[in-house]
């Protein structure tokens, strides 16, 4: 995982994808403290899980060969547990997420796969924006797998931690993955909590809705493009992914709006909106198909959206309205849409991806040891912040906006820095 923070508590069916989402885990966090993991049980922990590994399909001679040197990894303890204290806003989320890099990333991925697209298109009917844009969010198109070895990963949190039996689902169905030669035990690796691949599914995720779309008999989300578009599709297309209709789109409140009628689920028909005085951002009577819900992810001042059931199917991905949002809205710039006409209740916007290395140059440049320039605003990077808005007068919360951009650009490379000896030295990045 490459991210810390979060846009509320989500619990995901799919628990976990944190190629690019900002979903973590938090219900039932820090319910109680547990005497500290004893890796001596490790080992009879492994040997004990067989039995109930062969009754889920695994060979038993596969599961002597993939567990055997298995070594507890505690750090995806902390990962279990972990509680961010820092809550990103809506508008900070979405503008990593929906930069310019990744719309012409994604622009030049639909032209590379075009007849790829077009043929998962016609298989499961799922345009190619929609599939290129969760591509895009998953695993930034590949880039972006993690690192943490799974089989590693999943044993420990089968043995240890607060989550054991779903867990051992997980392990069970990832030992199947390698058995059954779909997948390399090198290269299953992802996110601490089992998430892996383009599209980031998890092992028992895979089971169900992977696809060998590119016909060489293994269904290989980490190494073919083909087989894990396809497998996106197949993925939305069981969520109820309607073909011809939209997610949602921008919509227009009147002054005076009552929106405690809004939620993602509270599905009404479209002329109870219009009736109400939704129209579409620019004025027009709203369309389409079925019941929509409003959608005010920063509450009636920001931009409100009206979603379809598309849109619960882009939820059922990862259970979270902000990444759906995401995911969406990345979809519609794809196909050459602007951003959000309605601007978001603040004075203070996010940063672009790349916006964030410059915030991350220039705060190196003021003698932060933040780790590596990567645009990810973790810890360290935060603790820099607060040190620098402190020195600059401005509000001390940690978060990297545009205001802390442009103070420190007008200052230029070091600035009026801070002596070396007043920095405290941060936790090392993620
Ligand atoms: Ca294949």
């Amino acid at each position: 995982m490459k991210r810390n923070n979060s846009v509320g508590a989500c619990a995901s069916a799919r628990f976990a994808i944190f190629g690019a989402s900002l979903c973590i885990l938090v219900s039932g966090a820090a319910a109680h403290a547990q005497a500290a993991p004893d890796p001596a049980g490790f080992a009879p922990c492994v040997a004990g899980l067989k039995a109930a590994a062969v009754a889920r399909g695994v060979s038993p001679d596969g599961y002597e060969r993939l567990t055997a040197g298995l070594a507890p990894d505690m750090k995806v303890l902390d990962l279990l547990d972990y509680q961010p204290e820092f809550r990103t806003p809506i508008w900070d989320y979405l503008a990593g997420l929906v930069d310019d890099e990744r719309i012409a990333d994604g622009q030049a991925m639909l032209a590379q796969w075009r007849d790829t697209l077009a043929a998962v298109a016609a298989r499961f009917h799922v345009d190619p924006a929609t599939v290129v844009a969760v591509w895009g969010v998953e695993s930034n198109f590949g880039r972006n797998f993690g690192s943490r070895p799974l089989l590693t990963s999943l044993s420990t949190l089968s043995c240890y931690g607060r989550r054991q039996a779903y867990f051992r689902g997980e392990f069970y169905d990832a030992l199947k993955i390698v058995d059954s030669g779909d997948v390399s035990v090198d290269q299953l690796t992802g996110s601490w909590a089992g998430a892996f691949g383009h599209t980031q599914f998890m092992p028992s995720t895979f089971l169900r809705l992977a696809v060998d779309f590119d016909g060489d008999g293994r269904r290989d989300l980490v190494g073919s493009v083909p087989d894990a578009l396809a497998s996106t599709a197949n993925f939305l297309k069981r969520a109820g992914w309607r073909e011809d209709e939209v997610w949602g789109y921008e919509v227009r409140l009147p002054a005076g709006f009552d929106a405690s009628g809004a939620g993602r689920r509270n599905k009404q028909p479209l002329a109870v909106w219009s009736g109400r005085g939704v129209t579409r951002v620019d004025g027009t009577p709203l369309d389409g198909t079925g019941n929509a819900g409003l959608l005010l992810p920063a509450g009636p001042k920001g931009p409100a959206f009206l979603v379809f059931r598309n849109f619960d199917a882009i939820y059922g991905y990862n259970a979270a309205e902000s990444y759906a949002l995401a995911i969406a809205h990345l979809s519609d710039r794809l196909r050459g849409g602007g951003p959000f006409v309605t601007p978001w209740p603040t004075d203070d916007t996010g940063l672009s991806r790349a916006e964030r290395r410059e915030l991350q140059t220039l705060l190196v440049a003021r003698g932060h040891a933040i780790g590596t320039v990567d645009g990810m605003l973790g810890d360290a990077s935060r603790a820099a912040i607060r040190i620098e808005q402190e020195r600059l007068g401005q509000p001390v919360d940690g978060r990297g906006g545009q205001k802390l951009l442009s103070a420190l650009r007008r200052e230029g490379g070091a600035g009026q820095s801070l002596q070396q000896d007043s920095l405290d030295a941060p936790a090392q990045g993620r």
